[in-house]
């Protein structure tokens, strides 16, 4: 099954990803968590990449369309992929399209997972995250020893990006560039919306059941 997760920063993409990819034995790409690692090692694409995110803009198309292109044609996304984060703008979209026709995985479905602004803006403030990638929630997801990853037993931290001047920003640019692509899919027929408000569980209950009925 080859799935767009799709929802403002702060929707629960990432939280609901890692347990669909586990539950349906499909790849997870988050295209946040592949810039946050080449910034950590510092390479030529993460040195750039640092300037947008932490000012809460989108990396430009061209690198993330380049980084997409490589990464959907990995053998592990042989049996389906759930991609998290991108895309991102109508550019990113149109590409995705032409790539996927190439090598014949098409979408099958696109997420919306909705959540208010003012709930957005709570679980942002709160979002601790590991290196491992595993992130939490200081209330509403805490891990079992405060500060420390239940995963790994990493160091948990608040990303840069996190910290409330940088949230608002990234709202607005979600409003602006990300939020047309609701348009683009659901005129396609292929867009379905989650109520992201309930618990962790509810929210993936409720993803579940929209995808067992799409696989009969
Ligand atoms: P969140 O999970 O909070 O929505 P992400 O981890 O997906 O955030 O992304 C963090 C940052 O990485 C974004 O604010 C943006 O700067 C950059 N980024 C991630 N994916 C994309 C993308 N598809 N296009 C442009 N920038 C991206
Ligand atoms: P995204 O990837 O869409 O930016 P995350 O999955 O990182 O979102 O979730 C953002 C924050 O909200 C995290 O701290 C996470 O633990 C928390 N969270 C995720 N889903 C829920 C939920 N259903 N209810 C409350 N908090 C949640
Ligand atoms: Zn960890």
């Amino acid at each position: 099954m080859n799935i767009v997760l799709f929802g403002p920063p702060g929707a629960g993409k990432g939280t609901q990803a890692k347990e669909l990819a586990k539950h349906y034995n499909i790849s997870h790409i988050s295209t946040g968590d592949i810039l946050r690692a080449n910034v950590r090692d510092g390479t030529k694409l993460g040195i750039k990449a640092k300037e947008y995110m932490n000012k809460g803009e989108l990396v430009p198309d061209e690198v993330l369309i380049g980084i997409i292109r490589d990464r959907i044609q990995q053998p592990d996304c042989k049996h389906g992929y759930m991609l998290d984060g991108y895309p991102r703008t109508i550019p990113q979209a149109e590409a995705l399209k032409d790539i996927l026709g190439k090598v014949g995985k098409p979408i099958d479905v696109v997420l919306n997972i909705e959540v208010p602004d003012k709930e957005l803006i709570g679980r942002l403030s709160g979002r601790r995250m590991c290196s491992c990638g595993e992130s939490y929630h200081m209330m509403f997801n805490p891990p079992l020893k405060q500060g420390i990853c239940d995963v790994c037993g990493g160091k948990l931290y608040q990303r840069d990006d996190d910290k409330e001047e940088v949230v608002s920003q990234r709202l607005e640019v979600y409003a602006a560039k990300t939020k047309p692509l609701i348009d683009y899919y659901s005129n396609i027929n292929i867009l379905v919306n989650i109520d992201g408000t309930g618990t962790v569980e509810s929210v993936f209950r409720q993803i579940c059941d929209v995808l067992d009925s799409h696989q009969k």
